[in-house]
């Protein structure tokens, strides 16, 4: 089919909730992407912070045909191999940890919410129901992860939402303390807010987030959805920090693009679940448990959560260099290869579909500004050659200011 068969099937028969580009992708290979018309892409975006391993990496594609071949479903009423041994992979990678498998980001964090709540029940909280959570955070689209969610504008079309969420700003520690009360089970913060703009936690903030649940009696949860597994330069974003969360979790780089999540939970935290507490029917599935293993695999033997730290500065660096005296350029901020540019203007969807016209995937995070999060596997070539686009369009904005 061409682009104008899909999209005026999708536009009949698939719920308009997507602001789509107008490109249909067919293939895709490392850091590049092919369209229906055959023309190529370098994607600076990795399907949102997913495909880190690249795209086909040929180790994840030999792990999932073996196993789709072999076994693919049981549902959670027996063992399989491939999620045991994916729990003690991450609980290895962290140093500690039980793991509950989802299917998604938010339904990872639905499974610390519901856990940090059993686990005040399982202290003798009985009454205790409260979560705080930063403005400007993402956690989801489920009605319990969007309330979660600090942006009021998604709120509105849904009200009522569940009611027990307070909203302070990121990185004020008098809000957060006055917010964290005798009725908080928990603290849910990213420590990057990746759609809210690639807004980082700063040291003190989190430190103090620990202080206060731990006077709590809270459970301090750190989303790490987007920033997980290497992204930042560390395999967690929180190990930029000195502080630890009681409950971490993962989702979109673990499957490589199949669909998994993870809830991630200290041993006396996670122990506060009981058989038929919380369940899934293809959370943690051979399929994309064999997929995590391959992709934890690939980033530890191609070593690329040290590359994501030093491609990550080289980026920042070269388009910061590039753009100084720009006008139209504020700040270019990241950690690792998680970075937005931030605009003088509420130009970012037009820059976004001018680099898409030149072979460039990059994002509109904000109406001001463009985030990149290219695969980890990202060379140093196809680097420069993004800069060189992104600065050029960036040029035309120049004298606006
Ligand atoms: C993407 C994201 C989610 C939601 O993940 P889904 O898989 O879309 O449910 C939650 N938290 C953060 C920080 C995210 O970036």
């Amino acid at each position: 089919m061409n682009l104008e068969q899909i999209e005026a099937l999708d536009g009949r028969y698939h719920m308009n909730v997507y602001g789509r580009q107008p490109v249909a992708f067919v293939r895709g290979e490392g850091a590049v992407l092919w369209d229906t018309d055959g023309k190529e892409y370098l994607d600076f975006l990795a399907g949102i912070a997913v495909m880190s391993v690249g795209h086909s990496h040929p180790k994840v594609v030999e792990a999932v045909r073996e196993q789709a071949g072999t076994l693919t479903h049981v549902s959670n009423l027996f063992y399989t191999e491939p999620q045991a041994v994916l729990a003690e992979r991450l609980h290895d990678l962290l140093g500690w940890g039980k793991v509950f498998f989802a299917n998604s980001g938010a339904e990872a964090n639905e499974c610390a919410l519901k856990l940090a709540r059993r686990w005040a029940r399982a202290q003798g909280s009985a009454e205790r129901s409260g979560v705080v959570v930063a403005l400007g955070s993402f956690h989801g689209r489920t009605f319990t992860t969007l309330a979660a969610t600090g942006q009021p504008h998604k709120h509105e079309p849904f009200a009522p939402l569940p009611a027990w969420f307070t909203y302070v700003a990121l990185n004020d520690e008098e809000a957060l303390e006055q917010a964290v009360g005798d009725e908080t089970t928990a603290v849910l913060l990213e420590v990057v807010q990746g759609e809210g703009g690639v807004r980082l936690a700063t040291p003190e903030y989190l430190t103090a987030a620990r202080k206060f649940c731990d006077e709590r009696g809270a459970a301090l949860i750190f989303d790490e959805v987007q920033t997980g597994l290497g992204r930042t330069g560390k395999w967690f974003a929180f190990q930029h920090y000195d502080v630890a969360p009681h409950i971490v979790t993962l989702a979109k780089a673990l499957g490589a693009g199949l669909p998994i999540g993870a809830c991630i939970a200290r041993e006396d935290v996670a122990d506060a679940f009981k058989p038929g507490d919380h369940a899934t029917t293809f959370g943690g599935g051979p399929v994309p448990c064999v997929a995590a293993l391959a992709v934890l695999d690939v980033i530890e033997s191609e070593g690329l959560v040290a590359r994501a730290a030093e491609a990550g500065e080289k980026l920042i660096s070269m388009l910061s260099a590039a753009t100084e005296g720009n006008g139209a350029v504020g700040e270019i901020r990241g950690l690792g290869l998680l970075i937005a540019i931030e605009l003088a203007g509420d130009w970012a969807a037009e820059i976004v579909g001018k680099a898409l016209a030149r072979g460039l995937i990059v994002n509109n995070v904000t109406p001001n500004a463009v985030r990149l999060a290219p695969p980890l596997i990202v060379s140093d070539e196809q680097i420069e050659q993004a800069v060189e686009i992104l600065v050029g369009i960036l040029s035309g904005y120049g004298d606006a200011s």
